[in-house]
């Protein structure tokens, strides 16, 4: 089985965010701390997994084999899973070998790593592409590149239940919204197939409007049956995917020291510099209480972030 033992279960602590913007504008938040669920896996990327996961048991599959970059979180969250749950993991690497802290990570979390150089990567969508693996890995379920589309998002919807349980602790009656990090919208469409209209959810792009965010969201919502359209995409890509500039570096630093909480530059320190943008343009009422989710990432900021060296 791949899918974990009921014994473990992820819990993902909701805790109240204190910054003098927010208390300034009156606006409350509350970050869902998905940076938090486990020593070896961590982020959305393990909720992204979930349905492949059971969807790997039905078909008997032994392990599961997927692709990614060279500081990919989804490929991290899957290899930690392997590990920590015993199964097999195989790793499609874009580009030429190279030892980042994730790769050096993967490999010790037992995943076999091929790499696929730029060519052979952009070949992924191409018919014919899964044939040759699939001869060589039969045990093996693939997994689409970060682990998208429906399956994705439905292992995200229960990321609501888990903010509800948690509410009552924070002194709140409820909230009037989420606001998340996106790079494939995937995590954002399970959110609002979960409220299914009640609660907005506003999307903070990792990369600019050209990449089809809207439309990937969309088709989800579709596949799903879903008639629910209640949220908003905005852009705070910054120029671009993984483009960091001195303004968010900064930032995230204050952000650090002020409440502990560490983010990463490509999605959630982009993803909160563009709520207190929004909040200092007067978009939201006072008084307004948001959910945070912090999608995790930090095992990729030691690739941007290096440390100084002792
Ligand atoms: C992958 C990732 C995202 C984006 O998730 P999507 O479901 O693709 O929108 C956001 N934050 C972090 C840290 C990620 O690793």
């Amino acid at each position: 089985m791949l899918f974990p033992p009921s014994s473990w279960l992820p819990h993902a602590p909701l805790e109240r965010l204190q910054l003098d913007w927010l208390t300034r504008s009156s606006i409350e938040v509350a970050v869902l701390r998905l940076d938090q669920i486990d020593p070896l896996i961590s982020g959305n990327k393990w909720f992204k997994l979930i349905e492949h996961l059971k969807a790997a048991d039905l078909v008997g599959a032994k392990g599961i084999i997927s692709l990614g970059g060279a500081h990919s979180n989804h490929l991290h969250a899957l290899a930690g899973a392997g590990k920590r749950f015993g199964f097999g993991t195989v790793g499609l690497l874009r580009g030429h070998p190279q030892d980042t802290p994730t790769v050096l990570d993967l490999q010790a979390y037992g995943m076999q790593l091929h790499w696929l150089g730029y060519g052979g990567y952009r070949a992924r969508h191409e018919a014919g592409f899964w044939e040759p693996w699939r001869a060589l890995y039969p045990d093996l379920l693939a997994v689409p590149e970060g682990g998208g589309g429906l399956l994705g998002a439905k292992g995200c919807m229960q990321l609501k239940s888990m903010v509800a349980r948690q509410l009552h602790g924070l002194g709140w009656s409820g909230y009037d919204g989420w606001w998340l990090a996106c790079g494939t919208g995937t995590t954002l469409a399970g959110l609002v197939l979960a409220e299914a209209g009640a609660h907005p959810v506003h999307g903070a792009l990792a990369v600019p409007h050209d990449h089809g965010v809207a439309q990937q969201v969309e088709a989800i919502m579709q596949r799903a049956g879903s008639p629910h359209s209640a949220y908003q995409l905005l852009d705070a890509s910054r120029g671009g995917f993984a483009k960091v500039d001195a303004p968010l570096l900064e930032f995230i630093e204050q952000t650090e020291q002020a409440s502990g909480i560490a983010l990463e530059p490509l999605y959630t320190g982009k993803a909160l510099l563009a709520l207190k943008q929004h909040i200092d343009a007067g978009k939201l009422k006072p008084g307004s209480r948001l959910i945070f989710i912090h999608t995790g990432g930090l095992q990729g900021r030691r690739g941007f972030l290096a440390a100084p060296s002792p």
